[in-house]
């Protein structure tokens, strides 16, 4: 796998940057290009890129069917599509944000790559497209049944993506994540205990009840497992779709365990806010979330390394910088 040009859309955020990381040390392209707007996204995840000849940022906005971002696919073999809102809480409370930062902006990239003939894709999906799944481990052919705009979101992408597959020869790996946490984190339940505890180190407000149960993947395996899976679909082509996360779980509660203790903090009261009356963290959160990676592991020989606790942990080590990747 060598390609020539790749676009990173969202290249500046969490698992964006990661990827790009990824593609400079393995050699995988001769040249980079991010496009990012920085709404979420930070100078900081790229810029020790800024100065190599691979490299190339263009800021703006994928909101904006622009040729100051568009003409950058030319002669683009292919395009990793990260860039969106990845905030679930935001969307039922904003949800056209959503519906424009993610289906706008990938419709937009869509378009794109169809002025410029770029086939080969990557999409960042998301577990949330399952919303309470009947069955868990939830495989991937599991009904698309989301109970957020962010999961509604990101299953109205996968069907354009879908679409393009069969009308114009695109092909996707697509990449239904778990929790991804690590190095660069910017939100989520882990950033989120941080700066809580760091504000008031005798209580920890948690929304729900802390019984919440989710896979947490930690960045260096999702990393691996998204390259697993556009190795697969480059030989493949067509639509593939593959869970990633991790074989095991972890509660809220334990997660607040593990960053009280890593911050070498004691007595710390936990006060659970209860946002609704089934105890999720806010409405639209999918309670229990387990993905089957059967799929994955079969076709592609990825496992994850890291167990969910053990991820997370390490991503608490690495977010106080008390631990590097
Ligand atoms: P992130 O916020 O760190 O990265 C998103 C990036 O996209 C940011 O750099 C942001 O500035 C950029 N962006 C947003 N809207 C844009 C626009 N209109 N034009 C240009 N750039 C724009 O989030 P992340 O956690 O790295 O998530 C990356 C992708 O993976 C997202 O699509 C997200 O929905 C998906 N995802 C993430 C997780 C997770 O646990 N982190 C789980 C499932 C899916």
């Amino acid at each position: 796998m060598k390609w020539g040009k790749v676009v990173v859309t969202g290249g500046a955020g969490f698992i964006g940057s990661h990827i790009v990381d990824y593609i400079a040390s393995h050699f995988l392209a001769d040249e980079i290009v991010v496009i990012d707007n920085f709404s979420s996204g930070s100078l900081k995840n790229v810029e020790h890129h800024l100065d190599k000849k691979y490299f190339k940022l263009v800021k703006a906005d994928l909101k904006q069917y622009d040729p100051s971002w568009v003409d950058t696919l030319k002669d683009v073999d292919v395009v990793f599509h990260l860039a969106a809102n990845p905030e679930v809480r935001v969307s039922s409370i904003e949800p056209r944000i959503h519906f424009n930062e993610n289906i706008v902006a990938t419709f937009n990239v869509l378009e794109a790559s169809r002025k410029h003939d770029v086939k080969m894709h990557f999409f960042a999906s998301s577990s949330t497209v399952y919303g309470d799944a009947e069955k868990i481990p939830t495989p991937e052919d599991h009904p698309l049944k989301p109970i957020s705009v962010y999961g509604a979101s990101k299953a109205a992408c996968e069907l354009l993506y879908y679409t393009y597959t069969k009308l114009y020869g695109f092909s996707v790996a697509v990449g239904r994540y778990a929790n991804i946490i690590g190095y660069r984190s910017n939100h989520g339940v882990i950033v989120d205990f941080i700066n809580k505890l760091r504000r008031n180190p005798q209580l920890l407000e948690i929304l729900g009840d802390g019984t919440q149960r989710k896979s947490y993947l930690h960045i260096s395996d999702a990393i691996e497992a998204t390259f697993a899976i556009i190795r697969y679909t480059e030989k493949e082509k067509g639509f593939q779709v593959f869970n990633i996360g991790n074989e095991d779980w972890v509660t809220v509660k334990e997660i607040a365990d593990i960053v009280v203790e890593e911050m070498g903090l004691r007595n710390v009261e936990y006060r659970f806010v209860m946002v609704t009356p089934d105890g999720r963290g806010w409405p639209g959160d999918v309670k229990l979330m387990l993905l089957d990676i059967t799929k994955i592991k079969s076709l592609t020989g990825w496992r994850p390394k890291l167990t969910s606790k053990d991820a997370v942990r390490k991503t608490v080590r690495e977010l106080l910088g008390k631990e590097n990747i």
